[in-house]
């Protein structure tokens, strides 16, 4: 660490992507800020990252607000203007075209380490705020006057105001005895790049398997970053192909929708798994993104709801700061728990119950599921209602 304060305004704990989105909101208050990162900067390459996140219209604008959006675009991204869903074990399927809502796209695909990238550069050379990284915090300690956090190698750093956005795995919502209700689904997602047959035609293709739903997101070299989720035990077996069977497998679970897949990049894969905490503040403490929500990528809808989570905090603080009011105290963050916990909790439970009611081989249930996706796809206004959900459109900031 070059340049330490022991004392902040605010510690953020985590500089991912959302950790990196709040520091960017508050970059220009005057507050104090710190954020601590155990990992070294992602570096973008020449490869594309296996890691990519379908950015939707809420979290451009929040990228725009903070001046990062523009930086993201100069790389590579890929807007896409259609989306179509279907379930292999039937007839139904539905289809969303950004026109229907006279917008020109449902969405933008971006790599990880792109949206990092732009993030960090951000909050470079601002003088009230240190990126604190490579380290780790390794306790949180709560006084009268706010949190101490101790590094791993024995530096305490106090702040008024702590943010957990350590992930899924939260220190600091374990320290602060904040209680997370995390169901594993036994499943994993299979991350990687592949070349097809046939172009994506900027259209995100999800398909639902019974063994777990495979999607198919289309990037500007024309290649897609396919996310396909499945049971843990058959992962490794998945993972162990040559590249030559794997293609074979991936084409025949994706229904040759795009053709025969031709070419395979290295393959990782993520565990999925469920949860909310009920408490998203204390006095002097706010869990943002995977600290406080975990949901199946299956919308790709995790890092959106993040997104929200730190320009929602933003704005609470900066309005009680400048109302006069004790912007860290736990009256004024309630106002941020009340604007974001209903409807993260309300997405949490839909992917839930979307991956129950697709993953699962009832005739009864597959014939249920087909018809209401053609009755989604027929009928206007659920369909735009739909598609604004997605995209975030009826999100309040
Ligand atoms: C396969 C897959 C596909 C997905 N696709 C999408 C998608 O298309 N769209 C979308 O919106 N979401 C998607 N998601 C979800 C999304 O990736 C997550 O919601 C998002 O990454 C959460 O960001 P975060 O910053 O809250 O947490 P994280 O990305 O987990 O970042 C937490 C950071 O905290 C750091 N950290 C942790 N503990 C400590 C500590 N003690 N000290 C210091 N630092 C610490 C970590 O190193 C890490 O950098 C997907 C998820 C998966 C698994």
């Amino acid at each position: 660490m070059s340049k330490v304060k022991q004392a902040y305004d605010v510690l953020i704990v985590g500089g991912g992507m959302v950790g990196l989105t709040l520091a960017n909101a508050l970059r220009d208050s005057g507050l104090s800020i710190g954020v601590i990162e155990q990992l070294a900067p992602p570096v973008v390459s020449d490869e594309i990252d296996v890691r990519v996140s379908a950015i939707n219209r809420a979290s451009v604008q929040v990228f725009q607000s903070v001046g990062v959006w523009h930086a993201m675009l100069q790389q590579r991204v890929c807007a896409y203007q259609q989306m179509h869903v279907w379930d292999a074990t039937g007839a139904g399927s539905i289809h969303f075209d950004s026109a229907e809502l006279g917008l020109d796209s449902l969405g933008t695909i971006v790599e990880n380490t792109i949206i990092q990238q732009a993030l960090l550069q951000g909050i470079k050379n601002v003088a009230e705020l240190d990126w604190l990284c490579p380290h780790r915090i390794e306790s949180v300690e709560c006084f009268e006057a706010g949190h101490r956090v101790t590094l791993e190698n024995g530096e305490s750093l106090s702040c008024k105001l702590l943010v957990g956005a350590d992930g899924a795995k939260s220190l600091v919502r374990e320290a602060a005895g904040i209680e997370f209700k995390r169901s594993s689904y036994d499943q994993q997602g299979i991350v990687c790049t592949v070349a097809t047959e046939q172009p994506h035609a900027e259209t995100a293709w999800q398909c639902f398997l019974p063994t777990g739903p495979l999607a198919f997101l289309p990037l500007a070299d024309g290649r897609c970053s396919i996310v396909w989720s499945m049971d843990a035990n058959r992962v490794e077996e998945i993972l162990a192909l040559e590249d030559e069977p794997f293609c074979r497998r991936l084409e025949q679970a994706f229904g040759y929708q795009l053709g025969a897949v031709t070419s395979t990049s290295a393959r990782a894969a993520f565990p999925l798994g469920h949860g909310h905490v009920d408490q998203y503040v204390q006095q002097g403490l706010a869990l943002i993104g995977d600290a406080a929500h975990n949901i199946h990528p299956l919308a790709g809808q995790g890092a959106n709801l993040g997104f929200l989570d730190a320009a929602c905090l933003a704005e609470v603080i900066l309005q009680a700061r400048q109302a006069n009011r004790q912007w860290w105290a736990l009256h004024s963050l309630r106002k941020y728990e009340r604007a974001r916990k209903g409807g993260n909790r309300l997405m949490e439970t839909s992917m839930t119950g979307f991956k129950v009611l697709f993953g699962n081989e009832n005739p009864w249930l597959s014939l249920l599921r087909n018809a209401g996706l053609g009755l989604a796809d027929q009928v206007p206004l659920l369909k735009s209602r739909l598609m604004k959900q997605a995209m975030g459109l009826d999100e309040v900031l």
